[in-house]
């Protein structure tokens, strides 16, 4: 069985990533399994800097495989800001409630069709040798100006997804999985494993 370490402490991305993977014969650690690694400064200009900082910096200390995310929001009337300073829009240290009251104060008087926006995500997994190779997602929506829903994570119930008239935190675990920036960097990375004989389905 082929083990990763998902270089996350963050328990929303967790559950996806468990979700996702629960179909191979894998074994998922997360740093909440190394309490004593320092996870590095994400200070990166792009998702894939601090994907692969975070990915290479975990594989070193721990001998592990490592599968690191880095995503966030990119709002359109706010020149693709938060970004890659998604986790900190509202300071250093900020909570999601934090976040989004800044992302709703950021986007007042916006009418709906300018409030476009994409989350995105880049995954870099890399070995304790440093070889690393990245995947990509990405899923389009619209920012409400009130959240609606509570289940996911981040900026889920500011994040309407068109396709379902709904916002993420109001579609089910499965349904965010199956189209979401994170689920589709997932998926790529999924068919990079299994074509490299490295993971295979439980089915
Ligand atoms: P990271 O841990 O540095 O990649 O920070 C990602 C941040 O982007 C999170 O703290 C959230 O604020 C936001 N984010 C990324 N993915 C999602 C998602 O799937 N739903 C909601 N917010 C997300």
């Amino acid at each position: 069985m082929k083990e990763f370490l998902i270089a996350t402490g963050n328990a929303g991305k967790m559950r996806e990533f468990e979700h996702l993977f629960s179909g191979f014969d894998v074994k998922l650690y997360s740093l909440r399994d190394f309490p004593e690694f320092e996870p590095p400064e994400e200070d990166g200009a792009t998702f894939s800097d601090n994907a692969y900082k975070k990915a290479y910096s975990a594989a070193l200390a721990t001998g592990l495989t490592v599968i690191a995310d880095d995503s966030g929001l990119c709002v359109d009337a706010l020149d693709g800001r938060p970004g890659v300073f998604s986790a900190r829009f509202a300071g250093v240290g900020a909570g999601d409630e934090a976040n989004n009251q800044k992302l709703v104060e950021d986007l007042s008087g916006f009418v709906l069709k300018s409030r476009t926006a994409e989350f995105r995500c880049v995954i870099a997994l890399c070995s304790p040798d440093g070889a690393s190779s990245f995947f990509q997602g990405g899923l389009k929506g619209i920012i409400l100006e009130n959240p609606s829903g509570s289940g996911g994570f981040g900026y889920d119930p500011l994040f309407m997804v068109p396709e379902y008239g709904k916002t993420l935190a109001e579609l089910s675990l499965v349904i965010k999985n199956r189209i979401s920036h994170r689920g589709r960097a997932c998926g790529a990375l999924q068919e990079f494993l299994i074509k490299n004989e490295i993971i295979k389905s439980n089915a």
